[in-house]
């Protein structure tokens, strides 16, 4: 069958029409500037990419613009609408409400509505989008994908906080994680291409992107997750400040006249590499070339990401009580083998030896430790279009 993937956001789209059998993307893209004036990118499989500037004034037009591309008589991937057989939709925040994806329902959507305050820049755009989907294609059946989903299996040590329990009981507030549809898509796929039992194991996931998390699977369970509440949480990202001392805030606060939606805005936007690199660039490939031409904040920067991640990978081993596996994805993980270097460089004293030729490839599902390292690591690509498409079949 084929699905349709949709990941909204409050003014751009992502779609992948994905063959569900053959696992092909049939047709790909992006709409972006919806409700400014509006940008439609289509690309058929083996084919150019098409731009069209046209007017998206909400998401309900975008998603007209995609069916209709989809069907173009010249460069649709499809003859009809009637083969778009079921649509996955990627949802931020499930809450506590959902551990698992869930098929479309107005009864659902009304739970997803009430986890809205704990996103409330991803979630109501991604039901806006929902919305509009069942609006243009009422007879298809959809599913919604969680981005907290697979972390609900953490026990309570590793979700409170140490708050007072009644913002618990009352909010809610408890560390949900993100990336959940990655951190599974590649603890699975890490234990099956490294040919390990799933139920045995204890797998460190590495998701390091713009946004970027770990997460610590026993026997295929999240047991712990780095980002919290929010995204805000753990690492040192692309322009995230990851954990820092929460007084950090008053003081910022005071010293530059800020508000807490000025703090905020500077922990979000202007902070991690970004920040520490004095706003050079949240582009690892950017730092690099400029660490390579001597900027030591650039370089300073890749240093402290670097150790964050390790430090990370040594609690998620206490928490694991061991780890058999370690494995690197995202556009950092997969591409940025300096970072990987330096990350293992800090975990000698688990037996991790990394293969520096194996190290410097990129792109595919790899080993990159030696034969002989005590722990494996490897460079498993994501593909969470691909696992919302799988949890999408599964349900239908
Ligand atoms: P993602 O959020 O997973 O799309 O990752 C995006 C980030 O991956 C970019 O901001 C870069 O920092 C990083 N990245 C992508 N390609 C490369 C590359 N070839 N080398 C180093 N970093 C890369």
């Amino acid at each position: 069958m084929n699905v349709l993937v949709i990941n909204c956001g409050s003014s751009s789209l992502k779609y992948q029409l994905i063959n569900s059998d053959s696992e092909e993307v049939l047709a790909k893209g992006l709409c972006e500037r919806i409700g400014i004036d509006g940008r439609l990118v289509y690309q058929k499989a083996g084919c150019d990419k098409e731009i069209t500037e046209a007017p998206m004034p909400t998401h309900k037009e975008a998603i007209q613009m995609v069916l209709d591309a989809l069907v173009n008589e010249k460069t649709g991937a499809i003859a009809s609408l009637a083969e778009v057989n079921a649509v996955g939709h990627r949802i931020v925040h499930g809450g506590e409400k959902f551990a698992s994806s869930a098929v479309i329902t107005d009864e659902m959507l009304a739970a997803v509505a009430e986890c809205n305050d704990l996103a409330p820049l991803h979630n109501p755009a991604n039901l806006i989008g929902i919305n509009a989907c069942k609006d243009l294609m009422p007879n298809v059946p959809m599913v919604a994908v969680f981005d907290t989903a697979f972390h609900q299996t953490m026990p309570a040590k590793a979700y409170l906080y140490g708050l007072p329990y009644e913002y618990y009981e009352k909010y809610k507030v408890r560390r949900y994680g993100f990336h959940g549809t990655s951190h599974s898509f590649v603890s699975k796929h890490t234990a099956e291409f490294l040919g390990m039992d799933i139920n045995n194991s204890k797998i460190i996931v590495c998701h390091l992107g713009n946004g970027a998390s770990i997460s610590a699977v026993k026997d295929g369970k999240c047991v712990d997750t780095s980002m919290g509440l929010t995204p805000l949480e753990g690492l040192v990202m692309g322009t995230r400040s990851g954990d820092i001392d929460p007084a950090i805030m008053e003081f910022i606060a005071k010293k530059e006249n800020l508000d807490i939606a000025g703090v905020m805005n500077v922990l979000n936007k202007k902070s991690g590499v970004f920040g520490l690199s004095k706003e050079l660039s949240s582009d690892f490939r950017d730092l690099e070339s400029a660490m390579n031409e001597g900027n030591e904040f650039a370089g300073n920067a890749i240093e402290v990401f670097a150790y964050r991640v390790a430090k990370y990978v040594g609690a998620y081993v206490a928490a694991l009580n061991g780890v058999d596996a370690i494995a690197f994805t995202a556009g950092i993980g997969e591409n940025a083998g300096l970072v990987r270097t330096k990350v293992c460089e800090y975990l000698g004293y688990l037996g991790i030896a990394l293969d520096e030729e194996a190290n410097a490839k990129r792109g595919e599902d790899m080993v990159i430790s030696t034969p002989d390292s005590k722990v494996k690591v490897a460079v498993i690509p994501t593909n969470e279009e691909l696992a919302i498409c799988r949890e999408t079949v599964a349900l239908v």
